[in-house]
């Protein structure tokens, strides 16, 4: 099956244009998703993290409270390589089953990492990045969780630059501050149509 990495900066548009995909019928496999699951109250992953940091991490629900698990791997690196070591092998776990049980009409990795990660690049065939201005990334990301501006700015610094991810591109979505979702719609529809004819070519 063809394979098909989605990436892109916080607040690019990468949901937004996953969803289009899975609506046209390509199997979408969230990373972010899968994460957001494994850290839900009984997620797979709570047991190994209460262990690892005691109850500091886990909300009276029992999800991961994920505000304190930002200032804790801004603060903390060696704290944030053991969460990346309990989340990352569940991860991977999770994305091989939902690959192997694939059956739409190509597969869509959505890895927000996926530039910075070095390991994603051989396991797809072609990578797409959602590009806009980081003002752009900051006020959607900002309108839609209330998470503070500075926050945002250091969650981006520490991911790739806009350049970083626009060099390992092999296709581009512009979702600029000026992209309608009419305009946004029509450029994945071209660029689903190749993709299509891609893995028909396989
Ligand atoms: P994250 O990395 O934070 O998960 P993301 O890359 O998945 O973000 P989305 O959740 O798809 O990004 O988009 C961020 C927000 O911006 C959403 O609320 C989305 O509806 C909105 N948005 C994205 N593109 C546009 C656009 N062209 N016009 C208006 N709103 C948009």
């Amino acid at each position: 099956m063809f394979k098909l990495g989605l990436t892109g900066g916080i607040g690019s548009g990468k949901t937004y244009v996953a969803n289009l995909l899975a609506g046209w019928g390509a199997s979408v496999i969230d990373t972010d998703l899968i994460a957001h699951t494994l850290t839900a109250p009984e997620g797979l992953a709570i047991a190994p993290i209460r262990e690892a940091f005691g109850s500091e991490l886990i909300k009276p629900d029992g999800a991961l409270d994920r505000a304190r698990m930002r200032e804790l791997v801004f603060s903390a690196p060696v704290m944030r390589s053991t969460l990346e070591g309990i989340l990352h092998p569940l991860i991977a776990q999770e994305v091989f089953v939902q690959a192997k049980a694939a059956t739409g009409l190509y597969a869509v990795f959505v890895v927000p990492l996926l530039v910075e990660s070095g390991r994603w690049r051989d396991r797809i065939d072609r990578l797409c990045v959602v590009d806009c201005e980081e003002e752009t990334q900051i006020e959607r990301v900002h309108a839609r969780s209330g998470i503070p501006a500075d926050t945002i700015r250091r969650i981006m610094a520490a991911q790739a630059t806009r350049a970083e991810r626009l060099a390992a591109a092999d296709d581009i979505i512009v979702n600029s501050a000026n992209t309608s979702l009419a305009e946004l719609d029509k450029q994945v529809l071209v660029l689903h149509e190749g993709w299509c004819n891609l893995s028909i070519s396989g």
